[in-house]
């Protein structure tokens, strides 16, 4: 799936027509969650029921498109599924029982309740929320209208802090011939380096995050400081959550361009296996912002493999930054050592360097046929 991304533009009625719907969502979800709780061996498929039922008794349900119906039902079951998950894997901690849902900002419809016009530029929603036919402000390049319509699984309304946005999942296996350069690389991920390669280059953290960092923190001590219910609260609010969207798409554009470069340059690619979620558990908000980002580029990097059908590998980190790629010996060094110095074979290089030699080693020890 890939998903385009359109900013929209319309009328404040049309506006207030896409928070209800965006309601609607959230009472259905609900609705399914609590039938689940008083309702012993219920499944998906009697959530899915449960909408007809649902459009019945509730006028303003009726309003919004059947598919739309279901697929805010199978949120819940999402909810419901993922706890039973937890449960049978017995996850350490909370289980994440479903718990009801009140800040919904998103209503997703599917292949019917929806038309997109053949020029690209605007969708009108045919369901009797009465959204009609709103104008779609896309990036360059983005053409949604050269795919066929078939291949348009999904289209969901998000409400962001900077207004309306629809996102159109499309079906498509994008394939792309990959010119060999015959090079094969390791990353090691740091916070001194966003990235270092196992041939010594570097990518540097991107100044916007530290900007952005600065700027997050004296936005959120403004709004502590002002008073419960006040004018000035809403203001701030709004500002600091228009500050994370933007911190998140400048994120979101350097880990997709970073990715996107090192697969066109390479033909395998290393990285390590870090456990992100355990990573972000962390005090200072820099760190918290490089781990977001660690974890959108190899979402990235593990996509544009697939895209030129490159093996792109995830090894364990273990000892990576301590073993010697030369000869392998375990040298001990504590975060603050920049530099390995092997005291068997006197091997001297950049602590980062030297761990993404080892991942790149790792990895191909795993794939013979390519050592
Ligand atoms: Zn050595």
């Amino acid at each position: 799936m890939m998903i385009y991304e359109y900013k929209l533009a319309g009328n404040q009625a049309q506006y207030a027509a896409i928070e209800e719907a965006i309601r609607v969502t959230q009472f259905i979800r609900n609705k399914a969650v609590r039938l689940w709780m008083d309702t012993r061996g219920i499944n998906r498929n009697d959530l899915q029921c449960s909408c007809a039922q649902l459009a019945k008794d509730y006028g303003f349900a009726a309003r919004l498109n059947s598919q739309a119906r279901q697929a805010a039902a199978d949120r819940a079951w999402a909810a419901i599924s993922r706890f039973y998950d937890n449960c049978k894997q017995h996850t350490p901690g909370k289980k994440g029982y479903p718990r009801f849902q009140h800040d919904n900002r998103s209503v997703e419809y599917k292949t019917t309740g929806w038309r997109l016009e053949a020029d690209g530029k605007h969708i009108t929603f045919t369901d009797g929320c009465g959204i009609g036919r709103l104008r779609l402000i896309g990036n360059k390049g983005q053409r949604i209208e050269e795919y066929p319509v078939k291949l348009i699984k999904r289209v969901r309304i998000v409400r962001r802090a900077d207004g309306y946005f629809v996102q159109f999942a499309v079906q498509a296996e994008r394939h792309i011939e990959h010119l060999s350069t015959g090079k094969q690389i390791g990353i090691d991920l740091g916070l001194k380096e966003f990235l270092t390669t196992s041939e010594g280059e570097t990518v540097a953290n991107p100044r916007h995050l530290r900007t952005a960092e600065k700027r997050l923190k004296r936005l959120h001590r403004r709004l502590s400081r002002t008073q419960k219910n006040s004018k000035n609260r809403t203001k701030a609010r709004k500002k600091l959550a228009k500050a994370h969207l933007k911190v998140q798409r400048q994120r979101e554009d350097f880990a997709r361009k970073t990715a996107n470069a090192l697969v066109t340059s390479s033909d395998f690619i290393a990285f390590e296996n870090l456990k992100i979620r355990n990573l972000v558990r962390n005090r200072h908000l820099s760190k918290s912002i490089s781990d977001a980002a660690w974890g959108r580029f190899r979402t990235w990097l593990t996509y544009y493999g697939q895209v030129h059908d490159i093996p792109v590998i995830a090894v364990e980190p273990a000892f990576t930054t301590q073993d010697c790629s030369a000869c392998g010996h375990r040298v001990k060094k504590s975060l603050s050592v920049r530099t390995h110095m092997c005291s068997r074979c006197g091997l001297v290089m950049d602590r980062d360097h030297n761990a993404a030699v080892n991942i790149l080693a790792k990895a191909l020890v795993s794939c013979p046929e390519r050592s």
